[in-house]
């Protein structure tokens, strides 16, 4: 594999590549290039000769050209579908049903968006002078993007940038660069000029940090966990970039004592699993009034007892393996460590027995796991594991279970589920996050922003609000009465 800069397919600087897995298998499926400060000092300088090109593009003309591209992507779907489940292991049925058409769904979203950049104010104010607003782009922005949503991410990362008139370097995670070059091929299909986006392969330590400390990059955003994100911050504030952070999350799920437990039961399931867990709105602590706790541990246990994890290209499979043999091994230890500190396992916590034995025996797969027992204060509560795992705690009032629900570091997303209406209103202001779900707890669209409360981090993607991430407001202000001398003038000098 190459990585893309420019416009076309080019090879790195060094010599070795860095393996891509499928993790159902722990086959090796592709290599890709070990990028160096050099490789993102190319691609950092065909983003810049870009710039004003595409900047100086109407919003338009970049319209039209996204339009194109979301009709290329869309007429590409079950390729792009195979590609994100080869490298990530997420189910067939996941990739073709929310990955690819949301990603579609996104570039046409910021295809239409691109032409409504405003500004808030424009007016005459005092009569001498007029006042307008111009939105312009911040210039290059060098994005990182993890591994959970590849495809998704570089669409998050990439569409509103260009939207805005910037231009852009993507470093996606090093085990999945595989549909993030796809989509940088695809832009250019669509007539999308060379340069405009650009697309490293590496690690984050080598090409990530060099990306960042670029002298010729404008913006940063970054989409992965807080201890990075922090790091990031700390590098991007010695050059003084804008700094745009989505991290990690520990989602709430609160089901107070009038919920339709039915659906509650199935939101935790879906919400907690989907993706393998790894998904920084999922659900991770799921906080039951105590009078419905055994009742609602007792039917989420039964449905992940019958989740079927297997091979990812297969329709029927609930469930892949998790991104990595790294990251299972990761998970694993968080529930060894909770059963050594008390914790009940209800169900799960080991590899499938069903796959030993068959192709999938050396993936990265676990088993949906169910936690009960444990404090507030322990580990598995208060830190992101990522993955299918799912701790359940009671309480007993509706104030301790907002308590509950904000008494971690991070704020991304939560839900609440009651029928009624003023409960709903109160735990949709009273939890710290960028997003609140009713009844519900996962589904997210192009239209309504997404980003993070406290050490979730700050900016948003998506919807019209991510807009005002990748520009920078400019005030002009124009002379309307043509007199040389106005009377404030003689405020400074007579
Ligand atoms: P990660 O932070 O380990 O890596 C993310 C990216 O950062 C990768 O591309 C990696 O190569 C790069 N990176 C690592 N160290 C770096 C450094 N020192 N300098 C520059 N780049 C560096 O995260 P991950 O494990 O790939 O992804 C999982 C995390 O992402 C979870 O914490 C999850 O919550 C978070 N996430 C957040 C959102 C959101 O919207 N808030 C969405 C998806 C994932």
């Amino acid at each position: 594999m190459h990585q893309y800069i420019d416009g076309g397919l080019a090879d790195g600087t060094g010599d070795e590549g860095l393996s891509v897995l499928d993790p159902a298998t722990g086959r090796v499926i592709a290599s890709s290039v070990h990028a160096g400060p050099a490789d993102v000092d190319r691609a950092v300088a065909a983003a810049r000769a870009a710039l004003p090109g595409w900047a100086g593009a109407t919003p338009g003309e970049r319209s039209t050209l996204m339009h194109k591209l979301a009709a290329i992507l869309d007429g590409r779907s079950a390729q792009l579908a195979r590609l994100e489940t080869s490298q990530t292991g997420k189910p067939i049925r996941l990739t073709t049903n929310f990955d690819v058409p949301g990603t579609v769904d996104n570039v046409a979203f910021f295809a239409g968006a691109a032409r409504h950049l405003e500004g808030k104010a424009q007016a005459e104010y005092s009569g001498l002078h007029a006042s307008s607003i111009r939105r312009e782009p911040i210039g290059v922005v060098g994005s990182i993007a993890p591994w959970n949503y590849p495809l998704q991410m570089a669409a998050w990362k990439i569409l509103p940038a260009i939207a805005a008139g910037n231009t852009i370097v993507l470093k996606p995670a090093e085990i999945t660069p595989l549909t993030a070059l796809a989509f940088a091929e695809a832009c250019t299909e669509a007539g999308i000029p060379n340069g405009v986006v650009n697309v490293v392969t590496g690690l984050g330590r080598v090409a990530g940090e060099a990306l960042i400390g670029h002298p010729d990059v404008d913006m940063v955003s970054f989409t992965g966990s807080t201890p990075v994100g922090k790091r990031i911050a700390e590098i991007a504030a010695q050059t003084v970039k804008r700094v745009h952070l989505e991290l990690g999350g520990k989602a709430p799920f609160v089901v107070f004592d009038d919920a339709d437990l039915e659906a509650a039961i199935h939101g935790a399931v879906a919400g907690s699993l989907i993706n393998t867990g790894q998904d920084c709105t999922a659900a991770t602590r799921a906080y039951v009034h105590r009078s419905r706790f055994d009742e609602f541990v007792e039917g989420v246990a039964e449905l992940f007892a019958a989740v079927k994890l297997g091979d990812p290209n297969d329709p029927a499979t609930d469930l892949g393996p998790l991104s990595s043999v790294r990251q299972r091994d990761s998970v694993a230890a968080f529930v060894e460590r909770a059963r050594g500190y008390g914790a009940k396992i209800v169900v799960g916590g080991e590899f499938p027995a069903e796959l030993r034995g068959t192709e999938f025996e050396n993936g990265a797969y676990y088993r949906p796991t169910l936690v009960t027992g444990v404090s507030q204060d322990s580990e598995i509560v208060q830190q992101e594991l990522f993955g299918p795992a799912l701790v359940a705690l009671p309480f007993d009032s509706d104030d301790e279970a907002v308590r509950l629900a904000n008494d971690t570091p991070f704020g991304l997303a939560a839900s609440a589920w009651t029928k009624d209406l003023v409960r709903a209103h109160r735990a949709s202001r009273d939890i710290k996050a960028g997003c609140v779900w009713i009844n519900d707890h996962i589904p997210i669209i192009s239209e309504m922003p997404h980003g993070g409360y406290k050490q979730s981090g700050y900016g948003k993607d998506m919807s019209a609000y991510s807009l005002e991430e990748y520009t920078q407001v400019k005030h002009v202000m124009h002379d309307i009465t043509g007199l040389a001398r106005k009377d404030w003038h003689r405020t400074v000098f007579d």
